[in-house]
């Protein structure tokens, strides 16, 4: 069956009676009874028996994670508490003191926060290599402590795609494991297990979800010894999913095909409509045939997402000036619900960064984010146009 199909029915076990709800009910319950201490203790055994303890698991939650392992793929899934949840949880899982650890240099900053920590405190080493340069990567690799790969299918806010082809192949010979955060692309977009991946982590609080009313994490895996290995230390970590986000989540999915099609198109004709307008500089979407990620978008990708990202002739004010005039898009630092976000980096989130400090990560002073949503794109142009004018 097609993905939009699938997503529509979601994983929904019958009830004890045989009743089948067409909604997955919501379990609200942080402990399950038991009749006899035997049968508790071989629940306790595994991450799939008898629901035992909230932290170990839920029949919300696991309807979750069976549907978000049958989107990407994958062999089963582990929901998490957050985004961040779950990158930690798969990173503290997978690496020991001495390892090292490859990452694409254009990075989520909590993940970025992650690894620096990890290499602070706890004697993890951290190479930063492009996200389409496999030569760079098997050079990193090839070092008997190379233990993992971290990437993602398309960057915030340059809009940059990984060669994951390329990287994955490569990670597989060298014994890498793999972690794509796909938050950006939802399975929709691209499917990094089906490219050879190892394990999948996604911001569900993002497009999975959709509608800026919950955080939640999940991480999806290629096969079932990776997750019975991540499993143990997320019960440790506490990050889990609760039932009530969980349930959000899943609320969510049926219609995720349907808005990622509008996100998409919208993004796209903004993009055109932004590349032409006099007073930007500058339009990064991955879409667009002058990005120079657009050969590997075009390869992994479904379509171009949500996201994009616009420099102003005016530097740091006139970016400034645009989020505080939108009337339509919101000034917010989420994305990938219905609702048009955007944020100027240099004024809110980089604001303590100089003009050379700014440069180096990236960033021009007039560069907007902006998530576009699924309203009708003649209105958020228009609005765009005047806080433009
Ligand atoms: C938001 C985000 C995260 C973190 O997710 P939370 O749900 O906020 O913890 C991780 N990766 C990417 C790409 C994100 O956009």
């Amino acid at each position: 069956m097609e993905l939009r199909t699938r997503a529509v029915h979601v994983v929904n076990e019958p009830l004890g009676d045989g009743s089948r709800p067409l909604s997955v009910p919501l379990v609200q319950s942080s402990a399950f009874a038991f009749d006899s201490a035997e049968e508790l203790a071989a629940a306790m055994a595994g991450p799939d028996g008898r629901y035992v303890y909230g932290r170990r698991g839920n029949p919300t939650v696991r309807s979750l994670e069976q549907t978000l392992a049958g989107l990407e793929g994958g062999a089963g899934a582990i929901a998490f508490a957050s985004g961040m949840g779950a990158i930690s949880g798969v990173l503290l899982a997978l690496l020991r003191p001495g390892d090292r650890v490859i990452a694409q240099r254009c990075l989520y900053g909590g993940t970025f926060s992650v690894l620096s920590d990890l290499a602070e405190r706890y004697g993890i080493e951290v190479v930063y290599v492009s996200g389409d340069d496999v030569a760079a990567f098997e050079e990193a690799a090839v070092h008997p402590a190379a233990r993992v790969l971290v990437l993602e299918t398309i960057a915030n806010p340059t809009g940059q795609v990984a060669d994951l082809p390329g990287l994955l192949a490569a990670a597989r010979r060298l014994g890498v494991t793999s972690v794509v955060d796909n938050s950006l692309a939802s399975p929709v977009l691209c499917r990094p297990l089906e490219l050879g991946a190892d394990v999948v982590v996604h911001s569900a609080t993002k497009y999975l979800a959709g509608h800026s009313d919950v955080l939640a994490g999940a991480a999806v895996f290629a096969n079932d010894g990776l997750r019975r290995r991540v499993w143990p230390r997320t019960v440790e970590l506490g990050a889990c999913a609760d039932p009530f986000a969980a349930w959000l989540v899943l609320r969510g999915i049926p219609t995720l095909p349907l808005r990622m099609r509008e996100h998409c198109a919208n993004a796209a004709a903004l993009a055109e409509l932004l590349r032409v307008h006099p007073r930007v500089t500058a339009v990064h979407y991955p879409w667009q045939p002058s990005h120079p990620s657009y050969d590997h978008a075009r390869k992994v990708l479904s379509g171009g997402g949500g996201l994009l990202s616009f420099e102003l002739d005016g530097g740091r004010a006139a970016g400034r000036a645009l989020v505080e005039r939108v009337r339509i898009g919101r000034l917010a630092l989420s994305l990938g619900g219905v609702e048009t976000l955007l944020t100027h980096p240099a004024s809110t989130s980089h604001r303590e960064l100089d003009g050379a400090a700014l440069a180096e990560a990236g960033i021009a002073p007039g560069l907007v984010r902006m998530s576009v949503g699924i309203e009708a794109v003649d209105d958020l142009w228009a609005d765009l146009e005047q806080a433009l004018a």
